[in-house]
């Protein structure tokens, strides 16, 4: 089997990505699946940190609009990537691939402490690091918190899972002559306001030359793809 492009990379998931078909929690199919993909990474020996979203429990932005406290409510977002966090845990752990959880946020007896060089280790030791609760801060995203931990553990390239194929000229959904870019700068996801991530993550990138693939997890070997540099999703870069 060939040497994969990447060695080192951020996968950023959405709670979403672990929906299924529901429309709340976790499906243990499709963390089943998600967890093979990763183990099939790992034992190509690529270091895999992911971060992990909240969406499919809690979003600070959705709770705040029925009048909650806006940093309670993200405090509840950033609990609910330290659920999800631990789910993907259990699931790549029943596969035999070896994790750490490491939050942002002080959780001592649940998991670790994000810190920045035991993180690093964790990576070199072939351990799969679940990064959770976002940046520790509200007002942030997980996408933003991918892009700094991105940046932070020197991956080699930041990996957006979702549920197209990389980013489009239109809705592919509705616009049946929308075609996929292969290729972004930052400043033309920006300019052109294209639903990759919020403008902070992209900020973020940009600034540290920190590339980023939009890409399908949907689709059964689309991460492996991804990793071995093949022509699918969208790469956003200088
Ligand atoms: N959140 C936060 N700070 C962070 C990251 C996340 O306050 O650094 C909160 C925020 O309320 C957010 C929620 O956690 O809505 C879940 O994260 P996100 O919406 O990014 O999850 P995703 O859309 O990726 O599932």
């Amino acid at each position: 089997m060939s040497e994969p492009k990447y060695k080192r990379i951020l996968l950023k998931l959405s709670g979403e990505a672990l929906l299924g078909d529901a429309d709340y929690g976790i499906d243990p199919k499709v963390l089943k699946r998600l967890a093979e993909e990763v183990e099939a990474l790992v034992e190509r020996g690529v270091e895999v940190a992911l971060v992990i979203g909240g969406g499919n429990i809690f979003r600070g932005a959705g709770l705040a609009a029925t009048g909650m406290d806006r940093v309670s409510a993200d405090h509840m977002g950033m609990l609910a990537t330290v659920m999800n966090a631990l789910a993907l845990q259990d699931a790549l752990e029943r596969q035999g691939v070896f994790t750490r959880v490491m939050s942002a946020i002080k959780i001592n007896q649940v998991c670790e402490d994000y810190i920045r060089r035991r993180a690093i280790r964790h990576l070199e030791k072939k351990r799969v690091v679940i990064l959770a609760a976002g940046t520790g801060n509200p007002f942030f995203t997980t996408d933003s918190a991918a892009s700094l931990r991105a940046v932070e553990i020197g991956a080699d390239i930041m990996l957006k899972a979702t549920k197209v194929d990389g980013v489009y000229s239109a809705d592919p959904v509705k616009d049946g002559g929308a075609t996929r870019y292969r290729r972004l700068t930052y400043d033309e996801v920006l300019d052109r306001r294209l639903s990759v991530m919020d403008a902070t993550a992209i900020v973020m990138c940009r600034d540290q030359n920190m590339p980023i693939v939009v890409f399908d997890i949907t689709r059964p070997g689309g991460l492996a793809q991804v990793v071995d540099g093949a022509d699918v999703g969208t790469l956003v870069e200088r």
